[in-house]
């Protein structure tokens, strides 16, 4: 794959040639997806299906830099980021950098961080937060901060990031409610 910039080798394997139905819209949606992952350039990507009864949408071997898609499920640009950047932050590890390299948070918002607005085909950041559509063009501005406080503060950026787009603590949140509930216990 030759895109300008990156190049990225792509290897599908047999199991995506066996039983994946979305063969061109994922070989689609990855050469796209892929120009904005230059960690991968020079590298070669192996894409996979999962077996039929996974009940994830795709997973990642980043030792292996292999990629599975679920087949029952059709391909999104935001999972296809979340199962390159694992491959990324991977190879970012492997170069010496300190990274939360199995954290599934760290990678959606690493993901996030680099996904163009008019891309994101889903209102989710995956394992982290659920987001309406209107801020869906705040996203990835948003999870390049929490990137940044990450680096800056070493303090929790999954809080700070749900803060900034829901405008609330989720942890404040919870202690409100337990603690209301606590009291409904007292009296009742
Ligand atoms: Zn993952």
């Amino acid at each position: 794959m030759h895109k300008g910039e990156i190049v990225v080798r792509v290897v599908y394997l047999k199991s995506f040639w066996l039983r994946y139905p979305f063969k061109l819209e994922l070989s689609r949606k990855l050469e796209v997806a892929l120009k904005y992952f230059p960690e991968l350039e020079d590298e070669t990507i192996y894409v996979g299906a999962l077996p039929e009864k996974a009940i994830a949408d795709a997973v990642a071997e980043p030792m292996d830099m292999i990629i599975r898609f679920n087949p029952r499920v059709k391909p999104t640009y935001v999972t296809i980021f979340h199962e390159l950047a694992h491959l990324a932050i991977f190879k970012r590890v492997e170069l010496g950098e300190k990274l939360p390299r199995w954290s599934e948070k760290y990678t959606s918002i690493f993901a996030m961080s680099r996904i163009p607005p008019e891309l994101i085909d889903e209102e989710r950041i995956p394992a982290v937060t659920n987001f309406p559509k209107h801020k869906k063009h705040l996203i990835p501005e948003l999870c390049r901060k929490a990137l940044e406080y990450r680096e800056r503060h070493k303090r929790d950026y999954v809080r700070f990031l749900i803060k900034a787009i829901h405008g609330f603590d989720p942890w404040e949140k919870l202690k409100q409610l337990i603690k209301a509930k606590q009291k409904q216990n007292i009296t009742v």
